[in-house]
């Protein structure tokens, strides 16, 4: 049996996109932000939201099912409501967003479709022990299709961005958990851009749900799945030491742990904290 260090042997581990693409990264990166739930000290303290996440928090309130009966305007005013409020908690800037969702609610002052869920939480359970969970952005009807919707806050638009989007591992992820909660295919995704120009622009890109790349993600998550416990059970974790300092963005946060020889477990009491254990969403599939 493999467990999380610091919970409870029964308690599985939870695999995110984010935590996937950490785990490609560099293994040990995952182990200690994973496996030990270790948060640096100093990056506790940025915990505002920024333009796509308060932009997220805007979609979701706009587009909820229990304001589908109000008018466009109506909406748009409870969902600026809303990133005041979470700036205001969190401490960040609402211009861009208020912006960005200002332009939405003019770009498609009209939508057809019937939304059923906002932020949904899904969940699939990858081998034992380890669970794949996300959070699927819009799940709409349009007429008697099943519809994803995505949305993505970009400060520049790109056919390489796009087709990234188009094919990642996070909305197969998404879609075949759904369609396993829901007995249900999932017709087509779409993309839902919101662009960060002077003026902004807003796209959509439909793509009907190809089988063959679903069945794809899933025996490739259960490979992921495999290795990942595999290196648990060895503790054995393979250090990328070419993403320790990279040419674009900041440093590792775990570079002092991977560099230094003095006593693993002191710099530890220094330098981070340890992270509580994931919690599920009430609304979990
Ligand atoms: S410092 Fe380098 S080797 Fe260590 S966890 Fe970070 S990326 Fe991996």
């Amino acid at each position: 049996m493999v467990y999380v260090k610091g919970q409870k042997k029964s308690s599985p581990l939870v695999l995110r996109n984010s935590t996937v693409s950490q785990w490609f990264s560099c293994q040990k990166k995952f182990y200690w932000s994973q496996i030990r739930r270790l948060v640096p000290r100093n990056q506790e303290i940025i915990s505002y939201l920024n333009d796509g996440s308060l932009t997220h928090e805007g979609l979701k309130v706009y587009h909820h099912p229990l304001n589908s009966r109000k008018l466009p305007e109506e909406r748009l005013d409870l969902a600026l409501e809303e990133i005041k409020k979470q700036a205001s908690l969190s401490g960040g800037e609402t211009d861009i967003a208020e912006k960005l969702l200002r332009g939405y609610m003019e770009r498609y002052p009209s939508d057809t479709f019937k939304v059923i869920s906002v932020e949904q939480k899904v969940s699939f359970p990858v081998c034992e022990n380890i669970l794949f969970r996300g959070t699927a952005d819009m799940l709409v009807r349009e007429g008697k299709d099943l519809v994803l919707y995505e949305h993505k806050t970009t400060g520049t638009l790109s056919s390489n961005l796009i087709i990234h989007y188009a094919r990642s591992p996070q909305i197969m992820g998404y879609i075949y958990s759904l369609q396993q909660a829901l007995k249900e295919d999932i017709t087509y995704f779409v993309l839902n851009f919101l662009v960060k120009l002077k003026t902004p622009k807003f796209e959509r890109y439909k793509y009907p749900i190809n089988k063959a790349f679903l069945d794809t993600w899933r025996r490739w998550i259960e490979r992921v799945g495999q290795d990942i416990l595999t290196a648990m059970e060895t503790d054995t974790w393979k250090e990328n030491r070419y993403a320790c300092f990279p040419f674009i963005g900041r440093e590792c946060p775990y570079a002092p742990l991977c560099m230094h020889t003095e006593d693993t477990e002191k710099l530890i009491s220094m330098l981070y904290t340890v992270r509580d254990s994931e919690e599920g969403g009430s609304n979990e599939l």
